[in-house]
């Protein structure tokens, strides 16, 4: 068998053009649009390209877009003063403060600083509360949320199935466990959680119709852990050295594609799987903050 492969560019950018579509009518219905605020502390290359794509993608979609740039040396008080502004400005209704931090700021302070209604990363603490106990209109982070509607999107709802998810991050397995054992559409699955200390992890590994991996390790994940006909998430991003590409490495998954694509049923590329659809849901959390904050909720 060789597996369909689910491309996240595809399903990103027919979600991106949903999502404007419902800007408009926002726009038309209140007169304002919804608004995001990016900050990035620092001139990390990677971390500054993240935030440019997150911002173009927002522009694209009609979303007001405000990115802050601090430079490396700011203080944690400074920054903070920053996100209560934010958290108090009626045309903010999604605030990202891009990962990672500078050592002299502390991660999980500025996260919590973050009103939980403009939360849009899911991180904060509230919201990673509310997502484990099942409270609905919660803003659940974006690369599980994106998960669930390749799930979706490409007819493999996860209603009723074994899902097994390798690793237990707080950005991805956790909260994608979460999300999988909702009530509710794109949840009510089986779930297994596995991590580093999984004994007989290929074992665990072939019971998922579902499988999702992120660990973080190139082609970890070979034919023999994969059921037969399963459908397989690959969130990981790894470089390898590659002499043949220009930048002297090549980005891949955690997933060894081409064998486990001939026992699959389904498959997500890297890159163009699961990275495209993280994109296109910090832009559906911005909608849904400012659909909530007109309701009274946000
Ligand atoms: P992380 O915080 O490093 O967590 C990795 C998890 O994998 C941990 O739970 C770890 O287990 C587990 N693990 C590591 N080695 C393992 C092994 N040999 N066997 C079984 N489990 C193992 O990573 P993360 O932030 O979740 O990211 C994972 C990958 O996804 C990375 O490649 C990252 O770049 C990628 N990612 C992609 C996106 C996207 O939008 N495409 C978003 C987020 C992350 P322990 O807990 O026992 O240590």
């Amino acid at each position: 068998m060789t597996a369909e492969v689910i491309s996240g560019t595809e399903l990103a950018r027919t979600i991106r053009e949903e999502i404007r579509g419902q800007v408009s009518e926002f726009e038309a219905a209140h007169g304002s649009v919804p608004g995001l605020a990016t900050v990035l502390v620092g001139e990390d290359p990677a971390s500054q390209a993240y935030v440019g794509m997150k911002n173009r993608a927002a522009q694209e979609a009609g979303i007001h877009s405000r990115q802050i740039t601090f430079p490396a040396e700011t203080s944690e008080a400074e920054l903070l003063g920053c996100v209560e502004g934010l958290n108090a400005d009626p045309g903010i209704h999604g605030i990202l403060v891009q990962l990672p931090l500078p050592e002299q700021v502390r991660e999980e302070v500025v996260l919590e600083a973050v009103a939980p209604h403009k939360d849009v990363d899911g991180f904060h603490p509230v919201n990673v509360g509310r997502l484990q106990a099942g409270v609905p209109g919660v803003l659940p982070p974006c690369t599980p949320k994106g998960i669930v509607e390749i799930l979706l999107r490409s007819g493999h709802d996860p209603e009723g199935k074994h899902a097994v998810i390798i690793g237990r991050s707080n950005i991805v397995g956790r909260p994608m466990a979460s999300l999988l054992l909702q009530k509710g559409r794109g949840g009510n699955a089986t779930v297994t959680v596995a991590h580093s200390r999984t004994r007989d992890l290929a074992e665990v590994a072939r019971q998922g119709e579902i499988l999702i991996v992120a660990i973080g390790r190139p082609h970890f994940v070979t034919a023999s852990m994969v059921r037969p006909g399963a459908v397989v998430v690959d969130v990981g991003v790894n470089r390898v050295d590659d002499p043949n590409s220009e930048r002297g490495y090549r980005l891949v998954g955690d997933v060894a594609f081409d064998e486990v694509r001939e026992v699959a049923g389904a498959i997500t590329p890297v890159p163009g799987g699961v990275g495209p659809m993280t994109i296109a849901m910090l832009l559906s959390n911005t909608l849904q903050a400012a659909k909530a904050s007109l309701e009274g909720h946000g």
